[in-house]
């Protein structure tokens, strides 16, 4: 009975209101028309045929004419009757059969059905529900969030304002509501001040636009993506929490990758004093030795932590020949990288890199090479208008001869970026074809890219979507911990109290979670770099391990217990 009247009342607020009066004042006209009809059709028989009937009989014929129902039990029989007949009959499926019902469905059924879907998409969280993930926007960065947030079972709700992207998403199985992001009943709904962080993944604007409304009720820390670099201040000052320049970050990943100068370049992330660098083995002095030959150790101090060869990490042994398509994971301080940068050479300014599309990402790694500095040449379809310092070649890059007269053959890297996975896997397979010693680089839009670019030839691949993913989760869960790449990352743990005092080779790190340390962070800040199986793990000290998320969480599992 309340929900007959809710529905009633829907009827008789704003929009539907005005829309019953038009459907009232429709009818009345339709009432008049069938008087009128059945007033001439009185006067026509009485004039024509001779015969009467009464208004309730005229009436009668009117409807059953109008209606198409026609029983023929009364009928003229002279042509102006025939005529007559003919006109009700075609008013009536203009007025009646076509003009009414269509009047029914788009003032009143179509957007009564809307407001009760969109009444059962705005539900609100459960009232208990805290310490969820409120995200605005999915694209698949975040898309990739919610895969690790169901796995963890951990409770987050998108929000959209599109409803048909809401419905598409609910079908999906996601947990949605729908509205605006910046609407207080929508916050309200979603439980803001009792979430545990909110994700703001829109246009720079609506990013300010929501950490400014956020703030403006409660303290949950945000997360807020930028696309712009000229933005990243204001989405602060709006009062995000983290604000994740990703396209920056992906352009810089593209080209750390893409390059072979000097090893400081190379950094990827850093722990303190502690840098985690990739480089390449091509143009060392390493290329085609094994590591133990290779002595990168003796001669640096560096740490070998991992190899990189057509996408797949490995752990190195004393054996492992180093390929010149290979890339080195190296650990290590300032003074080891530098060292390691005297034997290298700053070969810099022999490189070359072609960066095939200038877009947001592209235009970042184009950023990235001009600091070090390293010679790049950018090739695009389409000006970049938000790019004001670099002059592309302007052409299809999928194109031989576009790349053929910009010279691609003098190339040292390749950066593959457009925003189109086809054209990516194209341009890397036809690139590969064409200079197979190239050190190819390209960007996954999408997460199912990723094996066919390497199956096209590529050495290395970034995806936006697992690295944006990686580190707002790491943001989420507050870890310090530097993204590799798919699945791979640096991570610190304080050394669990009952390890304490035991040499490495004891605690047996490596055969129970899978992780391997790669250095020891002292209290006083010191830091061992691959520590030998001998060392003894001191109370205080942190570890600093490598490992896929399964092997962190085993880690966690196993020895995260003091
Ligand atoms: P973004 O996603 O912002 O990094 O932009 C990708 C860029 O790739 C855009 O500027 C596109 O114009 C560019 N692009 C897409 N397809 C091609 C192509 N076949 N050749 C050259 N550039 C391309
Ligand atoms: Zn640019």
């Amino acid at each position: 009975m309340k929900t007959l009247a809710a529905e009633f009342a829907y009827f008789l607020r704003g929009r539907a209101r005005q829309n019953l009066k038009a459907l009232l004042v429709y009818c009345a006209f339709l009432i008049v028309m069938v008087l009128v009809y059945a007033a001439i059709f009185r006067f026509l028989m009485w004039h024509l045929e001779g015969r009467e009937f009464s208004l309730i009989a005229g009436i009668y014929w009117t409807i059953t004419v109008m209606t198409t129902l026609g029983f023929g039990d009364i009928t003229f029989h002279s042509d102006p009757g025939y005529v007559f007949a003919a006109i009700v009959t075609i008013s009536g499926v203009l007025f009646l059969l076509i003009i009414l019902p269509f009047g029914m469905i788009s003032l009143f059924l179509t957007p009564w059905i809307d407001q009760r879907l969109r009444r059962r998409l705005t539900y609100e969280l459960a009232e208990e529900t805290t310490g969820h993930i409120v995200i605005f926007g999915l694209d698949m960065t975040t898309r990739a969030v919610v895969s690790k947030l169901q796995a963890q079972a951990a409770p987050y709700v998108v929000v959209t304002v599109d409803q048909n992207e809401a419905f598409e998403l609910e079908a999906e199985g996601f947990r949605v509501i729908c509205g605006r992001p910046t609407d207080a009943k929508v916050q309200t709904a979603v439980r803001i001040d009792q979430a545990k962080y909110v994700i703001a993944n829109l246009s720079d604007p609506e990013n300010v636009a929501i950490c400014l409304s956020v703030r403006s009720r409660c303290q949950t820390p945000i997360a807020a993506f930028a696309n712009d670099d000229d933005h990243i201040n204001l989405i602060r000052q709006a009062g995000a929490t983290r604000v994740v320049p990703l396209h920056k970050i992906l352009g810089r990943y593209l080209a750390i990758r893409s390059t072979t100068c000097g090893a400081l370049a190379h950094v990827l992330d850093s722990f303190g004093d502690l840098h985690i660098a990739e480089i390449p083995v091509y143009g060392t002095p390493f290329a085609g030795s094994s590591l133990d030959k290779a002595g990168i150790r003796e001669r640096t101090g560096l740490a070998v932590i991992g190899i990189w060869e057509r996408g797949r990490l490995t752990v190195p042994t004393p054996e492992t020949l180093l390929n010149e398509n290979a890339l080195l994971v190296l650990a290590g301080t300032r003074q080891q990288l530098e060292c390691l940068e005297q034997i290298t050479g700053e070969n810099a300014m022999n490189d070359l890199i072609f960066i095939l599309g200038h877009g947001r990402i592209g235009c970042a790694a184009a950023q990235f090479l001009e600091q070090k500095p390293v010679p790049f040449i950018l090739i695009d379809k389409t000006a970049n208008p938000a790019c004001k310092n670099h002059v592309p070649i302007y052409g299809d890059a999928t194109v031989r001869h576009v790349l053929n007269q910009a010279g691609i053959d003098q190339a040292k890297g390749l950066i593959v970026t457009t925003n189109d996975d086809n054209t990516n896997i194209f341009l890397t397979l036809a690139s590969r074809q064409l200079l197979p010693h190239i050190r190819l680089v390209a960007r996954a839009n999408c997460d199912e890219s990723v094996s066919q670019l390497y199956l096209a030839g590529a050495d290395f691949v970034v995806s936006n979507a697992s690295l944006g993913a990686n580190i707002l989760f790491n943001i989420l869960e507050s870890k310090a911990s530097a993204f590799l790449t798919e699945g791979v990352s640096v991570f610190r743990r304080p050394i669990p109290e009952f390890l304490v005092d035991q040499r490495i080779q004891e605690t047996q790190l490596r055969q129970r979670t899978g992780c391997s340390i790669v250095a020891i962070e002292s209290e006083q800040g010191q830091i061992e770099v691959s520590p030998s199986p001998e060392t003894i793990l001191k109370t205080g000290s942190i570890l600093i391990l490598i490992g896929t998320p399964s092997q962190e969480a085993e880690f966690d599992a196993a020895l995260g217990r003091d």
